[in-house]
């Protein structure tokens, strides 16, 4: 049995985690839930899954869940600092990190302390600190298995191989909604638009990432640290079925790669139960209703946000960690239709100039970086045709 800490349980990768743990009663116990606002949901998760405890970050919602849970063994936190807490307990075996966002970097780090095994999805955690976050696991001896889909093809890939045969990898991306799109087609697109993904159902943030690029962009960073790899050995190539999820490319010529259909419950389900492979009932891939993949180059010119996301990875130091939050605050401006799709791209590369460069940060100088980031991206923000 495994005792598992799911953080971000509300979300889409929380929800499907959920879904692997209910197939598969035997092997996994819930030990912790958290969400940051969804009351409701949780609420019913802890009915259904009766973990011994749930954090809600959200402060405002303790009342309402402590109410509703009364009449169950259940211990109820609040704030986020009780996540740190509660990951560390003896109680958990494995966390889930599935909060979205550099919300998520505390919680990781302080289950890395205390020796725990993390299925790590929340990417922006090693974009922002990956240096010292591989560093401390490293020291603790902790194994970081991942659960974004590349990085689990590229993970299942190296089974049985030595890391220093790795010629490169290749991250496949969809391309998203706008493949093949130029500027001009860009200066209009609108954040409903943007969230309908062709191939896959993720939460908000993700799915404008997808749109955007960015996520490719965070996605070569994420691999660079998780892997050990040098910048020049890190590849993307666009791939719109999304059937190959990633590949190695080996010192002797060779490549692997890892594929399937694109459902996020396989790579959450092999972190879950890595080493092991669980059987289930998810839909099998058939080469009938795929005759054709194909590959391109990424357009770097259009989708900025991934040049952006290479020159940051290139550069370094805390720059991916303003790239960052930059981003996510231009994420969130979007989906409030307060700047246009183009625009995210200024706002992230006018922060990005804006910010001092340090080369080796602390983890108090990330924290500092991303609050000075936030603040740069906020008042660019202003500046839209948009804003009102
Ligand atoms: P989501 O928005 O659907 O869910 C986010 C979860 O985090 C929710 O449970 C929410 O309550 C919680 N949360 C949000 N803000 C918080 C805060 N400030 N403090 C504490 N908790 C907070 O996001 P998602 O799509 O499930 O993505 C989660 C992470 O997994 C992201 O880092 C994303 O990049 C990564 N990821 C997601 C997918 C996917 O298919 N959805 C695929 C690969 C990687
Ligand atoms: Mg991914």
């Amino acid at each position: 049995m495994k005792r598992l800490a799911i953080l971000g349980s509300t979300g889409s990768i929380g929800t499907q985690a959920l879904d692997v743990v209910a197939a598969h009663p035997e092997q996994f116990q819930v030990e912790v839930l958290s969400a940051h606002s969804n009351a409701e949901l949780i609420i019913d998760q802890a009915k259904k899954f009766r973990p011994n405890a749930i954090v809600i970050t959200d402060e405002t919602k303790y009342e309402q869940v402590k109410d509703a849970l009364a009449l169950y063994p259940i211990k109820i936190f609040a704030g986020k600092q009780s996540l740190n807490e509660v990951v560390q307990w003896d109680s958990v075996d494995m966390v889930l990190a599935a909060i979205v966002g550099f919300a998520g970097l505390s919680s990781t780090m302080a289950a890395i302390d205390a020796g725990k095994t993390v299925a790590l999805a929340n990417k922006e955690t090693l974009v922002v600190a990956g240096e010292l976050v591989m560093q401390k696991a490293q020291e603790k001896k902790v194994s970081i298995i991942p659960v974004d889909s590349e990085h689990s093809a590229i993970f299942q890939c190296l089974v049985g191989e030595d890391l220093n045969s790795i010629e490169k990898i290749i991250l496949t991306a969809s391309g998203g909604p706008f493949i093949g799109k130029k500027p001009n087609y860009l200066l209009n697109v609108k954040a409903s638009h943007a969230l309908e993904h062709p191939n896959w159902t993720m939460g908000a943030k993700i799915t404008i990432d997808s749109a955007t690029l960015m996520n490719k962009g965070l996605e070569m960073i994420e691999a660079k640290w998780l892997f050990g790899l040098k910048n020049e050995q890190i590849d993307v190539v666009v791939h719109p079925q999304s059937i190959v999820h990633s590949l190695v490319q080996f010192t002797d010529g060779s490549l692997k790669a890892q594929m399937g259909l694109p459902d996020m419950k396989l790579p959450i389900q092999y972190a879950m139960a890595f080493p092991q492979r669980l059987r289930n009932d998810f839909k099998r891939f058939d080469f009938k209703d795929y005759t054709k993949l194909t590959f391109e180059e990424p357009d770097y010119k259009t989708f900025r946000n991934l040049a952006l996301a290479k020159d940051a990875m290139y550069k370094g130091g805390n720059l991916p960690c303003t790239l960052n939050a930059a981003n996510e605050i231009a994420v969130e401006a979007f989906l409030r239709n307060r700047v246009s799709f183009i625009e995210m791209s200024d706002i992230i590369e006018g922060t990005m100039q804006q910010l001092s460069f340090i080369e080796h940060p602390t983890i108090e100088e990330y924290e500092q970086t991303d609050k000075e980031a936030r603040a740069v991206a906020t008042e660019l923000v202003k500046n839209s045709q948009l804003a009102s």
